[in-house]
């Protein structure tokens, strides 16, 4: 049929433009479902995996893949690694893909007690419910994680997170790395809280590194996002991707193209809440009513050494604790006018959270306590504002805690 032949509707709904040779400036977002072929032999060859290309939104997408390959290569960046990186619609998507395709069922992983309160419920009512144990531990023990890993050839995995909730402890990669490598076991790493700015996961050891994009990745806290990266091409390319392609763990187009621009200021926004949470950190560390404040920068933070060794700087986040418990917290947080309450973080805003009086209202004290969730305990996730606005806004507020 000549295209000159076409009705009204067929020219409404064919896509007629030739794309071919426009050379966009910024990353164009690939919206379609599928892509076509040039011809059926192209077709066959690219299903049948001969040939590279695209074939429905689902498997791969070119929007996604740009993002993912520039993720991948500032995770490598200096260490001479390169590694394969997918997309996730998620943090919990990429941590769960992480472990189900590292822990084959009737096997076990070896986790850190103090994670993410979404990783530790995955682990509980879901990994732990398809036929694979989880055990929570210690990772700061390393001869206890020796000991574990030695006596128990069923552990094919050890999951971390540093520095983690809420005290900001920090685990030693390098060395959970090394014992773990004797032992076969693979080491999956959530760089969250560090990025690849301030941390490089593959360096120190890691196999799999996996980020909630929606924090300081995109660090703008508009979209939820995942990645999930390995070192090892193989395993990555086959086991990861079928996964990720069966479970349809991706990314859509649209968020991952949110997330180009927000990685674009990564390294100007990291620096930036580096600085603030310094500043932030002596403040609150020299007023009267705070006991502890739980900052990796600080040299009275117990895992400074490990964080030194392994950091660039510091990051964002830090937590500290009031003298006063609860009522203190409730005051402290009736005074707060310039900080968001919001539960995230890694935004470019201030967000502060009082997890006694808010997300943790409900949850029993002695349950709360084992978690490292006191009374008195304040997260904050420092911004990239002017500094004396936050100071402000924060010293004011226990000022008038002391006044009380
Ligand atoms: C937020 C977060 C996650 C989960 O990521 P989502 O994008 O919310 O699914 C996992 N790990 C850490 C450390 C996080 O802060």
């Amino acid at each position: 049929m000549k295209k000159a032949q076409y009705g009204f509707e067929s020219f409404a709904i064919k896509e007629t433009a030739d794309l071919s040779n426009i050379h966009s400036h910024s990353l164009p977002i690939f919206t379609s479902s599928a892509f076509e072929f040039e011809n059926l032999d192209e077709g066959i060859s690219i299903f049948s995996g001969q040939k590279e290309g695209y074939v429905y939104g689902r498997y791969g997408n070119p929007t996604l893949d740009a993002v993912a390959e520039k993720i991948a290569t500032l995770e490598g960046l200096g260490t001479g690694e390169h590694p394969k990186a997918f997309l996730t619609s998620s943090g919990m998507s990429a941590i769960y893909l992480a472990i189900i395709c590292s822990v084959d069922p009737g096997k076990k992983v070896l986790a850190q007690y103090n994670l993410y309160g979404g990783t530790t419920e995955l682990l509980q009512k879901v990994i732990a419910n398809q036929g694979r144990e989880v055990i929570f531990t210690d990772l700061k023990n390393l001869d206890r994680l020796e000991d574990s890993l030695k006596s128990d050839g069923d552990i094919s995995a050890v999951y971390l997170e540093t520095p983690s909730n809420p005290d900001l402890s920090c685990v030693d990669i390098a060395a959970v790395s090394s014992i773990a490598k004797k032992y076969d076991t693979r080491v999956i790493l959530d760089n969250t809280f560090a990025t690849p700015y301030l941390q490089k996961g593959f360096a120190l050891g890691a196999d799999l590194v996996i980020h909630s994009t929606t924090k300081y990745l995109n660090g703008n806290g508009n979209i939820i996002g995942g990645i999930i990266l390995g070192k090892d091409p193989e395993f990555m390319g086959t086991k990861v991707k079928e996964t990720y392609k069966l479970l349809g763990s991706m990314a859509s187009p649209f968020d991952s193209w949110v997330l180009n621009f927000g990685i674009k200021t990564l390294a100007l926004r990291m620096e930036k809440h580096c600085d603030n949470a310094e500043r932030l950190s002596l403040e609150l560390q020299r007023h009267p009513t705070v006991r502890k404040v739980n900052y990796p920068g600080l040299e009275s933070h117990p895992d400074h050494q490990i964080a030194k060794k392994q950091m660039a700087r510091f990051s964002g986040m830090l937590s500290f604790e009031l003298k006063d418990g609860l009522e203190a917290g409730r005051k402290m947080m009736s005074e707060i006018r310039f900080c968001s309450f919001a539960p995230t973080l890694g935004n470019v805003d201030t967000l502060i959270l009082h997890p006694a009086s808010s997300s943790h209202l409900r949850v029993p004290r002695d349950i709360r306590e084992h978690m490292g969730i006191t009374d008195g305990l304040v997260r904050i996730s420092v911004g990239i504002e002017t500094i004396d606005d936050i100071l402000d806004d924060i010293i004011t507020a226990l000022d008038k805690v002391q006044a009380k």
